[in-house]
């Protein structure tokens, strides 16, 4: 699974709002980026703090959103 990168030609959009966003960490202030829907716990790469919950709609974001791709 690509977290950091957004693999394109392998996602399939089950939303049309689904979004990638860079968040930063509240912990470490590292940036990544994250699925906006996930349906699974992101993790920070660098320190391990938890970044987005999943809650079976829009995940939650417990990081900064410093962007959104779109
Ligand atoms: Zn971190």
């Amino acid at each position: 699974m690509v977290i950091a990168g957004i693999p394109r030609r392998k996602i399939l959009i089950p939303e049309p709002r689904s979004k990638f966003l860079v968040v930063v960490c509240p912990n470490c202030g590292n940036r990544q980026v994250v699925f906006s829907h996930a349906t699974f716990p992101v993790r920070c790469l660098s320190c391990g703090e938890i970044l987005v919950k999943p809650t079976g709609g829009k995940a939650k974001i417990l990081g900064t959103i410093e962007r959104v791709l779109g």
